[in-house]
């Protein structure tokens, strides 16, 4: 649904990691880690497949001993999307990820502490044109900072440190860059970016490190990324999650949709959270919709109603949906009831009717029910008369509840 509301973006320069655009106008990027040794090339490729094939535009792989630069000399030509190279302590693993072609380093000034050595990589990296992400990290932050700032990681430690590691790499004429601030605090990775946004205008990677598992993992990471996001901070995002890589993607790029940054790919799945009125087991179906549009990209919006009393009225800008009621499910095409099917096969109906959509148009779906329409309306409107008259207004029977603890008084 096209709402007409809009984030706006902070102005930031634009680099290029690979074929892919990070800042200035280019949409937000989502990028994810490799979990496999990088020396395993076909391991590696195969998780960087799926990452892409679940939403990941950039993805990123550890360069911690030579054995995994050598992999990246095979990894980087055969993979879908640009790789990063993370480097950290060592800046000798920098040159040779450079050597093996990678389209990006990120480097974590924290570990890497000699200017000579920081802008030795710089150099290195101009001269082929590959740029570098500034790594600040809360967790790793220059002792001298953490000193200075009262032996506590606070914003202006963590954006003095990014501060003066651009410095490094302005000297040698470096601009390629783009920065992360990030830390496992939720309050501080904001007020930090906030804060870096104000200073500089190269563009931003946005996490929150050491998220954890999920479902908290996914909160904290979205508490802090989304905040962001709205106040038009970032370019490029990630979820550091405790969990399978394949979901930081996936979640990644759900946000950014969910957000209207970033153009629906997949199914936007909307369901009721069910009540007292629910004529089926919404969770269920709605769980089976979203195994069977898996991996279809079938960017419409999609509701499942748990009935007919408001279930096309609350779904009434949803592309398509269907609502439960007297053991069947009425079809709606943007609110309209349009047919009548089986309970049983309410999900292969939804695709099969989001497929001809996708094929067809909203118009020729409504052609389409043309015939069926006014009786699948008397239906739908049938069921929903049933619906008020047996559950009525109270549909959590208040009554009989309050009887009960009476009773039990
Ligand atoms: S009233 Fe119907 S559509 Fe609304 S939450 Fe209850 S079951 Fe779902």
């Amino acid at each position: 649904m096209d709402t007409g509301v809009t984030f706006e973006r902070r102005k930031t320069r634009q680099i290029m990691v690979g074929n892919v655009p990070v800042g200035g106008d280019a949409p937000i990027t989502v990028q994810s880690m490799t979990i496999t040794k990088t020396a395993d090339v076909d391991g590696t490729l195969q998780q960087i497949y799926a990452l892409a094939a679940a939403g990941a535009d950039i993805v990123r792989c550890t360069c911690n001993e030579p054995e995994a630069a050598e992999g990246l000399a095979r990894i980087v030509p055969r993979s879908p999307v640009p790789i990063v190279a993370d480097i950290h302590h060592q800046y000798r693993r920098a040159l040779e990820a450079l050597e093996a072609g990678v389209h990006c380093l990120r480097l974590n000034p924290g570990n890497i502490r000699k200017p000579e050595h920081i802008k030795a990589v710089a150099a290195e990296a101009k001269d082929r044109n590959v740029p570098i992400r500034i790594g600040v990290n809360g967790g790793s932050l220059d002792p001298k900072l953490y000193e200075k700032y009262g032996g506590k990681v606070t914003p202006e430690a963590m954006v003095e440190s990014a501060l003066q590691e651009i410095a490094y790499f302005e000297e040698v004429d470096f601009d390629l860059i783009k920065i992360s601030v990030k830390a496992s605090n939720v309050p501080l990775m904001i007020e930090a970016y906030r804060q870096l946004a104000d200073r500089v205008d190269y563009p931003l990677h946005l996490g929150v490190t050491e998220a954890g598992p999920p479902p908290a993992g996914i909160v904290k990471a979205t508490a802090g990324i989304a905040t962001l996001l709205a106040e038009g901070i970032g370019d490029t995002i990630r979820y550091s999650l405790t969990a399978d890589p394949v979901q930081e993607a996936k979640i990644g790029r759900q946000l950014l949709e969910a957000m209207g940054l970033r153009e629906r790919k997949n199914v936007d799945l909307i369901a009721c959270p069910s009540c007292g009125r629910a004529e089926i087991d919404v969770y269920k179906v709605a769980d089976d919709a979203v195994v069977a549009f898996e991996g279809r990209e079938i960017p419409l919006q999609v509701a499942v109603m748990g009935c007919v009393v408001n279930g096309p009225g609350e779904a009434r800008d949803a592309d398509l949906g269907i609502a439960a009621g007297n053991k069947r499910g009425h079809l709606f095409v943007k609110g309209q009831n349009v047919a009548v099917v089986p309970e049983d096969e309410m999900v292969p109906t939804l695709v099969e009717w989001a497929e001809f959509i996708m094929e067809h148009g909203i118009d020729a779906a409504m052609e389409k029910a043309k015939a069926s329409a006014p009786a699948a309306r008397r239906a739908a409107e049938e069921d929903r008369q049933r619906n008020l008259n047996e559950k009525g207004d109270d549909a959590n029977d208040a009554e009989h509840v309050v009887e009960l603890i009476r009773k039990d008084r």
